[in-house]
């Protein structure tokens, strides 16, 4: 569903990405764990055509991503492609609803009454059935997740991508999302995850990559990288990391 092939992006002079390979296959969870900075949210937000890397192929589902020249094509892509990220960025003047409508309804023209039973079929889903009218501002940390989740999955998406959704909550809250990404997998949804929860990476992941300064170091199933890594730097920072 997702290839990535010899992906090469920089930043004026800081080679940031330096010749990524990645492949995810339809249904597959895959994580993304390594070093700070070494390029895991550059790689997703290629994925979403929100960067266009200087040199390689990225395909989404026969898209060529990287080719996408005009803003119909990359909302089109955008709708196939769910971004979740450490900051919800919920629309804070509406209600947890409204927020789950106003996608569907506004780009993809559904009916209003299509869109809020969907709503709330999704709200039952990660558990926030009760407060559908309720503001984000009322929410703690782990419930906007949530519905930041619900309203990445009301536009249908093919895929879905998690960037350290769970970095900015208390500890006591990080749990109920990583249920929710749980449930997801599980489900058959494809998922590409970027976390430093390593034993949660260990246990949902099919595949997972380790990246360091731009590269990939090892990629592997996931009793691999996390039971017999092959690469002294995927154990080191696994040492570290777990
Ligand atoms: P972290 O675990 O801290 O989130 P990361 O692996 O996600 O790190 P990236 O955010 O992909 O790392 O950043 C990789 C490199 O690209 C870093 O050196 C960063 O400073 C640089 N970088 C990222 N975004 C930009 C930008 N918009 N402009 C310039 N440099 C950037
Ligand atoms: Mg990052």
């Amino acid at each position: 569903l997702v290839q990535l092939q010899d992906v090469h992006l920089s930043f004026g002079d800081n080679a940031v990405l330096q010749g990524i390979d990645v492949e995810v296959r339809r249904g597959q969870a895959v994580s993304i764990i390594g070093p700070s900075g070494s390029g895991k949210s550059t790689i997703l937000r290629c994925i979403t055509g929100l960067l266009r890397p200087q040199a390689g192929a990225i395909g989404v589902g026969g898209t060529r991503v990287d080719q996408l020249r005009t803003e119909a094509e990359l909302i089109a892509l955008r709708k196939r492609v769910g971004f979740v990220f450490q900051q919800y960025n919920l629309f804070p003047h509406l209600t947890v609803l409204q927020n789950l409508v106003i996608a569907p309804t506004r780009v993809v023209g559904r009916s209003r009454a299509v869109a809020e039973r969907d709503a709330r079929a999704l709200l039952e889903k990660v558990r926030l059935a009760h407060k559908a009218d309720a503001y984000p501002g009322e929410l703690s940390g782990g419930q906007q997740q949530r519905v930041a989740i619900a309203r990445a999955l009301a536009m249908q998406p093919e895929l879905i991508l998690f960037d350290e959704v769970t970095s900015a909550l208390d500890p006591e809250t990080v749990g109920e999302v990583l249920t929710v990404i749980r449930d997801l997998v599980k489900e058959g949804m494809t998922c590409v995850l970027v976390t430093h929860e390593m034993r949660f990476a260990e246990e949902i992941s099919d595949q997972v990559y380790f990246t360091e300064a731009g590269r990939i170091v090892e990629h592997g199933p996931v009793a691999q990288i996390f039971g017999a890594p092959r690469s002294e730097r995927t154990r080191q920072f696994l040492q570290r990391a777990l």
